[in-house]
Formats: C-alpha cells, sequence, structure tokens
C-alpha cells in the first residue's frame, strides 16, 4: 500500500466522519481487512488507531478500536478485523458490513504506540494474533518511507491458518532489507518447524529479538496476558520500560 497521506500529525480533531466500505480482503478463515474510504481523512501514523462506530435502527450503538493497517492512500484507510466468537462488533463487520455501508470513524487516535519514519533506532515487533495489524502498519510505513532501519518481528499464532498477511510477510522478509520475520506457534506448528508449538518464551525473544545494549524501540501488541508477558519478558532482558511500548487488544481469550 503506498504511502500518500501518512502526514506526521498525531493529534487530529477527535471528530466522527462517515465511512464506506469499498473493498474486503480475506485474510484467515477468521480475519478481513476492510479497505474504507473517509472522506477528508486528516493521515495518521503507523501504530495509530481509530474508532468504529455502529448505530442499529433502533439508535443503539456500539464502538470498538481497530488499528489502522498501513498507511492511506488518499482517503482509504484500512483495518484488519480478526473475528472474536460472541463478539458485539467484530463478527457484524465480517459478515454482515456490506460495500457502500456507511460506518462511523474517529481518529486517527493514539500517540504512544507509534513509529515514527524519521526514526533510526532498530525496532522489535511482537504481535500475538491481531496484534500484528499495527506492527503491519509499521512495517509497510518502513517500507513506503525506504527506511533501512532493522526490524525484527516476532508474530506468535496459534496455528499456520491463522497468520494474518501469510503471503505478504513472507514476500516483505524476502524483499524488504533489513527486515526479519520469525514465527512462533501455540497450537499446531507446520512441517518442519523447529521445535514443539509453545507460548512465546525467553528463547523466542532472546533468539529472534536484539540486545537490549543496542537500545531498540520495542512494540508489544495483542491479548492482554500475552503482552504482560512479553513486557516482563523484554525488561527482564535489560530493555528500558520507555522504549517498550505496548498496545492491549483485550482480555487473553
Ligand atoms: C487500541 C486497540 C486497537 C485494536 N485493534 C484491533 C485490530 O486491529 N483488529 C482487531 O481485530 N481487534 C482490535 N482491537 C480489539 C477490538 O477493539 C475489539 O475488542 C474486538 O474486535 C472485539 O469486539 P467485539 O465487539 O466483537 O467483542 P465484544 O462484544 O466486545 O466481546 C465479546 C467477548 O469476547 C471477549 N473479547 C473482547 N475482545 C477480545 C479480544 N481482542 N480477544 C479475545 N477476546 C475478546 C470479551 O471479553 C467478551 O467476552 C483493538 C483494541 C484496542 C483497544
Amino acid at each position: 500500500m503506498a504511502a500518500t497521506t501518512t502526514g506526521n500529525r498525531v493529534a487530529a480533531p477527535l471528530t466522527w466522519r462517515v465511512g464506506r466500505l469499498v473493498e474486503r480482503r480475506v485474510e484467515t478463515p477468521t480475519a478481513q481487512t476492510l479497505v474504507l474510504e473517509v472522506p477528508g481523512w486528516p493521515g495518521h501514523l503507523a501504530g495509530q488507531h481509530v474508532d468504529v462506530r455502529l448505530t442499529a435502527p433502533d439508535g443503539y450503538q456500539a464502538a470498538r478500536s481497530y488499528s489502522l493497517a498501513g498507511p492511506a492512500e488518499g482517503d482509504q484507510i484500512a483495518l484488519t478485523v480478526q473475528r472474536v466468537a460472541d463478539g458485539e462488533v467484530s463478527p457484524y463487520l465480517i459478515d454482515v458490513y456490506a460495500e457502500g455501508d456507511p460506518v462511523e470513524v474517529r481518529g486517527p487516535v493514539g500517540g504512544w504506540f507509534i513509529w515514527r519514519t524519521e526514526e533510526t533506532a532498530p525496532v522489535l515487533l511482537v504481535g500475538g494474533g491481531s496484534g500484528v495489524v499495527p506492527l503491519m502498519a509499521m512495517i509497510r510505513a518502513r517500507r513506503a518511507a525506504g527506511s533501512r532501519v532493522p526490524f525484527r518481528l516476532i508474530y506468535s499464532v496459534r496455528t499456520p491458518n491463522d497468520v494474518i498477511y501469510a503471503d505478504e510477510l513472507r514476500r516483505r522478509a524476502r524483499d524488504d532489507q533489513g527486515l526479519d520475520v520469525a514465527l512462533v506457534y501455540t497450537r499446531e506448528a507446520p512441517e518442519g518447524w523447529r521445535g514443539e508449538p509453545h507460548r512465546i518464551g525467553l528463547a523466542d525473544v532472546n533468539t529472534h529479538g536484539w540486545p537490549s545494549d543496542l537500545e531498540p524501540l520495542c512494540y508489544v501488541c495483542g491479548p492482554t496476558g500475552f503482552v504482560e508477558t512479553v513486557a516482563d519478558l523484554l525488561v527482564g532482558l535489560g530493555h528500558q520500560t520507555r522504549r517498550v511500548k505496548t498496545e492491549r487488544f483485550g482480555p487473553t481469550g
């Protein structure tokens, strides 16, 4: 996705805008990317998110946050939504929300969990499940800006079928110089993967992360328990707390 309106804006006036679905991409059996046309979109930084608000015919409203999945293309933004079983909003966005339908969008939101393309420190990204979405936005922004900053992504998923952006990650790990991608499987690993499925641990972070003396910027995103575990591991390995940025998506599930 090309960057045309990434800009440098962190704080935009938080007004609700009406967006419409222009494209839907299936990422995994439970996750889809929704491309929305949002007239007047002010631009955003990698790592920021939007609030999405739905209104039922009887006036009932529900709002949830979704990370921006990459740089904007003009007035178009991309969100990647993972279906949460029994959820109120995510199943609607995946199964019911149709092309041309309106949805209210507010943002961009967030001034801490962001990566700026002018940063020079090495970057460690650690994502669990849909927590990869804002991290992918950083990988895409890096590419769009022609940045050579070394990036490492550790991405924890349940099974090979759950890898969001699987093809693009494979391609970028091959073509984007200085980007390394390591997958950790918690339930079922593909043939040829070293080791048994496991939850991310010290060995993964040690092997696929950066030594703390390089003072990398670390971004950790996913379910609450995942984020807390990884942040504790990083701090235990000597990374400075202020360089370990976290974003929690919800319960551990
Ligand atoms: C800053 C931010 C950015 C986010 N970005 C994304 C994103 O890019 N993609 C994305 O898919 N989601 C993202 N989320 C999560 C999203 O906001 C919703 O929480 C999620 O879609 C579930 O909403 P729901 O209405 O379907 O479920 P709800 O009706 O809110 O919840 C249904 C049940 O599922 C549990 N639950 C809620 N959220 C989760 C979760 N994340 N994991 C497991 N169980 C859960 C609830 O406790 C409840 O039991 C983000 C959250 C935050 C705070």
